[in-house]
């Protein structure tokens, strides 16, 4: 394979910039570039050292540099590999990696590295997929489940399953092969009652992709109430900064916003919409139309309501809005005296099928804000917060796959219950043997490796 190389550090003054060198030429390439201060070679040194010296362009010094030797196989790529620290420079990189390109190095793909980590056998695709999704993490939780994934917790599930799914398959080729001495008796009840297990665990999987999706991507909350309830000024209490414009003039929220935020190691990515209201100006109805669409796209809905004014008709009307979604009612301004109980706008959620949390707030003293946190804790992980050791799923590749087997399992169960030939069931229990070889990389065509790979950042 070709020796390859790039920067792996943004393109920013900073105080170091890595560039990695990856292949069968990594140490002789740099060997020629590199002049260490104490006379000696990278050929000649153990792996896993660390040296001193030059970037050299001819007699023109470009860097001073450590140069990091790791010998295969034990390295991310398990190919020979040298990365070089330089000065964080733009041009200083820029200069150091023409270099290698000039030497013999072919610049990266994007993830070129660690689908060689893939290709080369040190980690399965599972492993390989939460490289990329612990580089993007937003949230704590969301960084915790890339690292158990990382460390291969998803790879020994689907193996552990495969890997049964397999024993039923041989048993059933073995009796066919050799009807006098392998008997499929009592074979079929022991395989449903296999496959019910089997089936509950990758349902479990399927499901927690909704929550992996939520860790990784954060919850989409839009911001929801008649002009003037408070929406900005709870957005900002829940942001503890100032940042959407607060003012006294109805409908003042003409754009919507968005912010992300972390409570606890969740993320709410918070859209602000305009009040919900019918109007003649036609800025203002574009408004209303996004506020309509972000509720679409929500997974959650904060519906803020003035609690110092009665409800009325235009309540009901965002209630309609707001219908099957999972949604928290702030009666807000809680500090002035109160003209609308959690009781009366319950009343107006009769017949909806959203059964929100109420909770009284004052975006002025900050009243209700722990209690609103809580609540969304409390709704997404049933108050679970503390990442327990489940493998998730986070991400789509990995959930059809999951969806594939299950079907192919159930169809299995069906034959048993047709009292359909064994070799039926094999078939079936083929594919999804296949399906989840897919998730771990071992049945993986070209294609989607490249596809895959193609995601990642330049120089991982
Ligand atoms: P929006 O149109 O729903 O975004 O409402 P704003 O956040 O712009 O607030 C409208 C007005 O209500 C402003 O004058 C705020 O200062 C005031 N306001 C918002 N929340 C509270 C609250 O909890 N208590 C009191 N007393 N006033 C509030």
């Amino acid at each position: 394979m070709d020796t390859i190389a790039a920067i792996c550090t943004a393109l920013s003054p900073s105080g170091i910039g890595i560039i990695r060198v990856s292949g069968e030429d990594a140490i002789t390439i740099s060997d020629k570039i590199f002049k260490e201060a104490n006379g000696g070679k990278l050929c000649d040194a153990n792996t896993h050292t660390i040296h001193y010296g030059h970037i050299v362009d001819g007699e023109e010094i470009i860097d001073e540099v450590l140069a990091m030797l790791m010998r295969a196989p034990r390295s991310y790529t398990t190919e020979d590999v040298v990365e070089i620290d330089c000065h964080g420079g733009i041009l200083v990189l820029k200069k150091v990696f023409n270099l290698l390109i000039a030497n013999g190095c072919r610049p990266s793909e994007p993830g070129e590295f660690t689908k060689r980590a893939f290709l080369n056998g040190r980690i399965d695709l599972t492993s390989a997929e939460a490289v990329m999704d612990l580089i993007s993490s937003k949230s704590e939780m969301a960084r915790k489940n890339s690292v158990s994934t990382l460390r291969g917790k998803m790879y020994e599930k689907i193996k552990s399953i495969r890997e049964e799914i397999l024993f039923f398959i041989a048993k059933i080729e073995a009796a066919i092969d050799d009807p006098e001495h392998m008997s499929l008796d009592g074979f079929e009840e022991e395989l449903n009652l296999k496959l019910e297990g089997i089936l509950a665990e990758i349902d479990r999987l399927i499901k927690s992709y909704e929550s992996g999706k939520i860790l990784k991507e954060g919850i989409n909350t839009a911001i929801v109430g008649k002009p003037n309830a408070g929406k900005s000024s709870i957005l900002n209490m829940i942001l503890d900064e100032e940042r959407a414009i607060v003012t006294e003039i109805k409908g003042t929220t003409r754009d919507t916003l968005e912010e992300s935020f972390d409570i606890g190691g969740l993320t709410l990515n918070l859209i602000d919409t305009a009040g919900i209201h019918e109007s003649d100006d036609l800025v203002e109805k574009i408004g209303i139309e996004r506020a309509k669409s972000a509720i679409e796209k929500a997974d959650l809905v904060l519906y803020v309501a003035d609690s110092s004014t009665e409800t009325d008709i235009v309540d009901d009307q965002i209630i309609a809005l707001i219908d099957g979604k999972k949604s928290i009612c702030l009666l807000n301004k809680s500090d002035l005296p109160r003209e609308m109980t959690k009781q009366e706008l319950n009343a107006h959620f009769e017949g909806s099928t959203t059964k929100p949390v109420f909770i009284y707030t004052s975006a002025k003293t900050g009243e209700g804000k722990e209690e609103l946190f809580e609540n969304i804790k409390e709704m997404f992980f049933a108050g679970e917060i503390s990442f327990n050791d489940e493998v998730m799923v986070s991400n789509l590749r990995q959930r059809n796959e999951l969806l594939i087997a299950s079907e192919s399992l159930k169809k299995v169960m069906d034959s048993i219950a047709a009292s359909m030939p064994e070799d039926f069931l094999s078939i079936d229990l083929m594919s999804a043997y296949a399906a989840l070889g897919e998730i771990i990389g071992e049945e993986v065509s070209d294609d989607l490796v490249d596809k895959i790979f193609s995601e990642f950042c330049m120089g991982k």
